[in-house]
């Protein structure tokens, strides 16, 4: 991917005035650090002129300059720490929240592919990286350049001679520092993918500890993370040893440098040739000229992680959503719930074989339609395809005769309400996740809902009603629970169509009965496919739809079919039997 240098700076927009305003803080201060040795030169200079109160009136007033620069320099280090790098906190902000929203568009099949630890630490450190460039970078460079140069030409201005004596030492320092950069950052990198094994390692062990528990597991973690853990240790042995080595080797080369600079200025001050104060200046003036060529290995290492976060990030942006609203889309007002899908046809990726295969079938406003079938059959997919989870490969999905694809993606999943198997709940309270179901309902409102669903009443004993927090993800509830409160936020919804899908086949006979009464009861008056395991539970329904991997095999009512001894009336022997 060529890097997007426009899309880049566009970034610093909204903050260009306080940004330009820190770099040329950051130049001024540089500006005032160089003046420093330059002061130093002239006292000594003064002092040694020999007449003694001239040389104090001159320490006394360079010392007070001395005390008016450090002024100036610390305030506007001050001003560059803390600006600075609120610039760039706001940047990564910035964008932190353009890409959460564009992740929240990115549909069902981006997120069926994508791992969630990898979108997380895009969104995390990535960008984290990103912002030290954004202001660092620019900082950093007009600091080190002006130091550079600056310290060069006074120098220079000194003594030639000597200047490029000092300067032949600074091609091997240059490609010293650049070797070293390379294996600074390949062991630097090497941390980075150990750490997020550290990290992988974790999440997985913690989101699963329940079940590493009840396989009593915990010793097989254990041994599986220390060995990570201790990758990880050796790793940053291998990191240490280098910068150790780097650090000191350039630490070395200074100080050949500053003993070329000593023996070659002492012998020029015997000649003659160079004062004394210069010789100091010059000692003073050494690591200005050094610490830009060691930085080049961090900059240059800042530079290119801040550049690969930034390719990532707008990867990450350039993805498109496989299903979003055409330009012109209907916004859906009144619906009555009619469904038909018309040669429907659909493969989960290109290189899969398809699950649906000319698929036909209508259902009626307010019809109680059941969708039975083995396993795989392909239930659940074809109800994906009413609110756009996933659209169509082939042929049409409409709802009132609209083809969903024209319909507002908004508007069209208002009108329909999924209850599932796997419920997921928000971490907050009781009311909280009720109200999910639509977020400017009052406390009346859900409160009648839950009483709907049956779930009133287990809520009004827990310790704190209905603003008891329910834990991450419900896991203080019983499955039940946790089902009617989905089924809460469904009424509170109240959309016309309703997809059930294998709702209470994760339930214990109890709770299904308490469960089952309050579907039936959300049920009423509205288009309801309901996808069933338990065959007894849809014996009622207006219409059986069988589903299969060849298509729909059979419809009619349960005598209807059982008269017909097809692929129903097999499937209900068999779980008959199982029953009995
Ligand atoms: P059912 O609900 O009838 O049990 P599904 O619709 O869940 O069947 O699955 C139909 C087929 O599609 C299965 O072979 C299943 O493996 C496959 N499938 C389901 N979801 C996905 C997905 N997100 N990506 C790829 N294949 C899938
Ligand atoms: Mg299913």
């Amino acid at each position: 991917m060529r890097f997007p240098v426009k899309k880049f700076f566009s970034y610093y927009k909204p903050y260009l005035p306080l940004f330009l305003s820190v770099l040329a803080c950051s130049f001024i201060v540089s500006a005032v650090t160089l003046l420093f040795p330059l002061l130093v030169q002239h006292i000594t200079k003064d002092v040694l002129k020999g007449d003694l109160s001239s040389a104090l009136s001159s320490v006394y007033k360079i010392g007070g300059l001395m005390l008016v620069l450090v002024a100036i320099q610390n305030i506007g280090n001050y001003f560059v720490d803390y600006k600075g790098h609120e610039v760039g906190a706001r940047m990564e902000r910035d964008l932190r929240s353009e890409l959460f929203v564009h992740m929240q568009t990115l549909s069902f099949g981006f997120y069926d592919k994508e791992k969630t630890g990898r979108l997380m630490s895009r969104i995390t450190n990535d960008l984290l990286l990103l912002s030290e460039l954004y202001h660092h970078g620019p900082e950093d460079y007009v600091k080190y350049l002006v130091r550079f140069l600056g310290a060069f030409f006074i120098l220079f201005s000194i003594n030639a001679n000597l200047t490029i004596a000092v300067f032949c030492f600074f091609p091997f320092l240059g490609a010293f520092s650049l070797y070293f950069n390379k294996k600074l950052n390949h062991a630097l990198r090497n941390n980075k993918e150990r750490i997020g094994d550290v990290n992988a390692q974790v999440e997985d062990s913690l989101l699963g500890i329940r079940v590493v528990q009840s396989f009593a597991n915990e010793h097989v973690e254990i041994e599986k993370f220390e060995r990570t853990n201790n990758h990880f240790l050796d790793s940053r042995k291998k990191t240490y040893k280098a910068e150790a080595y780097f650090y000191n080797a350039v630490e070395s080369i200074i100080q050949l440098i500053s003993i070329t600079v000593i023996i070659f200025g002492s012998a020029s001050i015997v000649r003659a040739t160079l004062h004394i104060a210069d010789l100091i200046t010059f000692l003073l003036y050494i690591s200005f000229m050094i610490e830009p060529i060691q930085r080049l290995t961090h900059m240059s290492s800042q530079l290119q992680e801040g550049i690969t976060g930034f390719q990532r990030f707008m990867e990450l942006k350039n993805v498109k959503p496989a299903v979003a609203n055409k330009p012109n889309a209907l916004t859906l007002q009144e619906v009555q719930g009619e469904i038909e899908f018309r040669q429907v046809s659909f493969r989960y990726d290109a290189h899969l074989q398809p699950v649906l295969e000319n698929v036909s079938l209508r259902v009626q406003p307010g019809e109680y339609v059941a969708l039975v079938g083995p396993s795989g059959g392909g239930k659940t997919t074809l109800c994906s395809l009413i609110p756009r989870f996933y659209d169509v490969t082939n042929g049409d999905v409409l709802l009132d005769g609209i083809n969903v694809r024209d319909l507002e993606l908004r508007s069209l999943r208002n009108h329909i309400g999924v209850v599932q198997q796997d419920i997921f709940l928000f971490a907050g309270t009781v009311m909280d996740n009720i109200r999910y179901g639509n977020p400017d309902a009052d406390e009346a409102a859900i409160i009648e809902a839950a009483k709907r669903a049956n779930a009133h009443d287990f809520i009004m004993n827990l310790s704190n009603g209905y603003h008891t927090e329910i834990g991450q993800r419900g896991v203080k509830l019983s499955g039940g629970q946790k089902q009617r409160l989905s089924i809460a936020r469904v009424f509170l919804k109240n959309p016309p169509v309703l997809i059930l899908d294998e709702a209470t086949s994760a339930l214990d006979n109890e709770s299904e009965s308490l469960v089952q009464e309050s579907l039936d009861l959300l049920a009423k008056g509205r288009t309801t496919i309901v996808i069933a395991h338990r065959l007894s539970t849809i014996r009622n329904a207006e219409r059986i739809i069988v589903l299969t991997e060849g298509g729909i095999m059979e419809q009619g009512t349960h005598e209807v079919l059982l008269a017909r001894n097809g692929v129903y009336a097999h499937l209900y022997a068999k779980q008959f039997e199982l029953q009995v």
